[in-house]
């Protein structure tokens, strides 16, 4: 586990911990951008750009390019408020936005839930592991597939 004060957060307190460190960045909080991200925190399962077009084109009552959600989310993912599920091709809300660690997700094969752990000394020694093997800028995308709690 983390070895420093490392909150989790959800709800609304995961909103406000989300601005913050948004506006810690430097950037905006706009309204497209609070609606997408209020799309995005309400999945407890990896969401594509397309279903949180979908969401955020009910919410705000017309047409939201998948394209103008898609570079929102990638900014999200810049500035830490959301995370990347490379196996799923989706993305999920990050639970600690004021906090950098290279999550490792766990993501059920049956009802597509995603948990996630984190543990620095485990991605730590991937890192190290790549540094060994000469490699540069390194960026563990720890994603393990399995069966949740609720299916196994
Ligand atoms: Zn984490
Ligand atoms: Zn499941």
């Amino acid at each position: 586990m983390a070895d420093h004060a490392h909150h989790e957060h959800s709800g609304k307190g995961l909103i406000s911990a989300a601005q913050d460190a948004f506006a810690e960045a430097g950037e905006q909080w706009t309204e497209m951008r609070a609606d997408v991200y209020a799309a995005l925190a309400q999945c407890d399962r990896p969401a594509s750009a397309y279903d949180l077009a979908e969401s955020v084109s009910s919410l705000r009552g017309k047409r939201v390019a998948p394209n103008s959600v898609y570079r929102i989310l990638d900014l999200f993912v810049r500035t830490n408020l959301a995370r990347r599920i490379e196996s799923a091709n989706a993305y999920l809300a990050n639970s600690h936005p004021s906090c950098r660690h290279d999550c490792i997700f766990l993501i059920c094969d049956s009802c597509g839930k995603a948990a996630h752990i984190d543990d620095d000394t485990l991605t730590g020694s991937l890192v190290n592991a790549a540094r060994d093997a000469g490699f540069a800028d390194v960026r563990p995308v720890v994603e393990l597939r399995g069966l949740c709690t609720d299916c196994n």
